[in-house]
């Protein structure tokens, strides 16, 4: 695939399209910080943003995407069910209340952010199928586009097909070169299931790594612009974040080179490097 800018998009199972590049929201703090990023980022290209309830800071990215300007059908807006509220009821409210938070009539992608969140822990799969069938009863009401997961493994995925009429179109991972996860990312290339990659840079911690500063020498490029066209290349969907102006409009300038084989092999063995995927079943949270 031949990449152009930040406005290609790929089509998820479900026909909507999706740029291939989304601009990250965790820990940018709700009001003026969140809202000037987010603005930012539109103004420079972006047109897909990844938040979530649990960041608290979903109203500022609904007043950005209005004080923009640009046309709502314009911008892809992904948020997330927040891990106290699975559940059938709870999920329904859940969606109300982050329409509400936006300010959207609709969102784009609707994911379950954690598949066995502690408040779950002994009937997950039962929750889960729950939720899931309350985000399709919103498809059907017209409230969001699309839905996915986030965090999920095989198993988490197999327990949520044996109830689900609709097929995830997205599973957004902790996936850079510290964590390639490739049973999972494999599993969804095959179903058709879109891999999002969260923490791209490894929230910043593979920013200063010396295979990634010495491939971003070869090319006259940053070391973010190295992992977000890594991921690219990989057929991820990258989310890098930022809150500096500057870097997010040098995040945007990944179309202009190429990693080679041997670059992206390279970068592919840093396994650990930045540390692994968090293991969904045994979160505190
Ligand atoms: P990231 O995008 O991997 O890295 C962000 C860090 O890198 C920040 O400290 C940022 O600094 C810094 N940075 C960004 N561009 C830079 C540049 N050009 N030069 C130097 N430093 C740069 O981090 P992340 O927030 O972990 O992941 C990205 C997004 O994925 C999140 O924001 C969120 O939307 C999503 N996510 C989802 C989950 C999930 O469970 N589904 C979990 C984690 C993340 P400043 O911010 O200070 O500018």
């Amino acid at each position: 695939m031949t990449f152009h800018s930040l406005t290609d998009t790929y089509k998820l199972n479900n026909g909507v399209d999706i740029p291939i590049i989304g601009f990250g929201t965790w820990q940018t703090p709700n009001g003026a910080i969140a809202e000037n990023a987010v603005l930012t980022a539109l103004n420079n290209g972006y047109r897909h943003i990844d938040t979530a309830a649990a960041y608290g800071n979903e109203a500022s990215v609904g007043r950005a995407i209005k004080k923009s300007g640009i046309d709502r059908h314009a911008i892809f807006v992904t948020t997330k069910l927040n891990n106290p509220d699975h559940g059938y009821r709870a999920t329904q409210q859940a969606i109300d209340k982050s329409l509400q938070e936006l300010g959207l009539d609709y969102i784009d992608l609707y994911l379950i952010h954690w598949p066995n969140p502690v408040m779950a822990r002994d009937n997950w799969a039962e929750l889960n199928a729950q939720s899931w069938r309350a985000m399709e009863e919103a498809v059907e009401a017209g409230k969001i586009r699309a839905i996915g997961v986030s965090n999920f493994r095989k198993h988490h995925l197999q327990e949520l097909f044996k109830t689900a009429e609709i097929m995830p179109a997205i599973n957004q991972n902790y996936l850079n070169p510290s964590d390639l996860q490739p049973d999972v990312t494999q599993y969804c290339d095959d179903l058709g299931i879109f891999n999002e990659a969260y923490s791209p840079l490894g929230t910043g911690g593979l920013l200063s790594n010396p295979m990634v500063t010495g491939v971003a020498k070869n090319h006259d490029k940053t070391p973010a612009q190295v992992l977000i066209r890594w991921s690219l290349q990989h057929g991820f969907i990258p989310l890098p974040k930022s809150v500096h102006g500057d870097y997010i409009v040098a995040n945007t300038k990944v179309f202009d080179f190429n990693l080679t084989d041997e670059e992206m092999k390279n970068l592919d063995e840093l396994h650990g490097s930045t540390g692994v995927a968090t293991d969904p079943d045994k979160t505190d949270f």
